[in-house]
């Protein structure tokens, strides 16, 4: 019987998970929420690098892996590939394209923390959506900023951060709300792409304010790579035999 495993901690992998079978395995890091609902296997935890996982791929007879992590998960995506050689199954992708800019958009690129910091330097009332990696620097906030932090870890902050521990996805209107009463003067995001967190700089080109977009990091090349969960379905459904794609979401 074919077995797929799928890596996944995001929405698009949620998606593809919720037509998997019992066969198949849908592996989180264990950051998130683990879903109850699924009919596949859920797997929480790492693998202890690639060989970990290759041995894990041979041992359950895996014989395909779907990454479906996060854009900026890079190692996972390092390991998937490196995975794959070594246990000779093949790995298939889904990598999600970068939001590109519009006019009225005020974008600029930073390489890592520190360019992140100089480039808001000038501003109040940064809003940060970049994950947990803020919260380690609530130490730092110069006495001119007040940060809000969006992440999924609910955090007390303190006089400097307000923490919104929060998940995608989120819409134009909650976006102009939270930008407004927040008075946010600068974003801070990664260029997931994607439709769940993309209202945000719908709204900061609305009310002018500039987004600084932490740079992708280089993922690996895969066996195959699709640009959404659709078109990796399709390809599932011709791998699998056709029962073993479930045709409607459980309830
Ligand atoms: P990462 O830096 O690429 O991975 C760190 C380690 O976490 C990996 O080496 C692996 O441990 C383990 N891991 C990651 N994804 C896993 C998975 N799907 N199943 C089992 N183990 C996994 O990843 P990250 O940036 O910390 O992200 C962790 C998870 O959160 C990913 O599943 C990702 O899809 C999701 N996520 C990430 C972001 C983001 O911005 N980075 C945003 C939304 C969701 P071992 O080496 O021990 O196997």
């Amino acid at each position: 019987m074919k077995r797929v495993l799928l890596l996944g901690g995001t929405g698009d992998a949620l998606v593809i998970a919720r037509r998997l079978g019992p066969a198949h395995v849908y592996s989180l890091a264990g950051l998130g929420r683990v879903p109850a609902d699924l009919q596949c296997e859920v797997r929480v935890g790492g693998y202890g690098g690639a060989q970990g996982l290759a041995d894990f791929v041979r041992a359950q007879g895996i014989g395909l892996m779907l990454d479906a992590t996060h854009p900026y998960a890079a190692q996972m995506s390092r390991n998937v590939s490196e995975a794959s050689a070594r246990a000779n199954v093949p790995c298939w992708a889904i990598r999600r394209a970068a939001w590109q800019p519009q006019p009225g958009d005020d974008w600029r690129d930073a390489a890592g923390w520190s360019d992140i910091v100089a480039q808001i330097a000038p501003y109040r009332r940064p809003l940060w959506t970049l994950g947990r990696e803020p919260l380690a620097h609530l130490d730092d906030i110069p006495p001119s900023q007040h940060w809000t932090i969006r992440c999924l870890d609910p955090h007390p902050g303190n006089a400097s951060a307000t923490i919104i521990g929060a998940r995608g996805p989120f819409s134009v209107d909650g976006e102009r709300a939270l930008f407004t009463e927040r008075r946010i003067d600068v974003v801070i995001s990664k260029n997931s792409g994607g439709g769940a967190t993309e209202a945000k700089l719908a709204v900061a080109r609305e009310l002018h304010v500039p987004v600084v977009l932490l740079k992708r990091p280089a993922l690996p090349p895969a066996t195959r790579e699709f640009d959404d969960t659709a078109s990796a379905l399709q390809a599932l459904a011709q791998w699998l035999h056709p029962d073993q794609l479930l045709t409607k979401a459980p309830v």
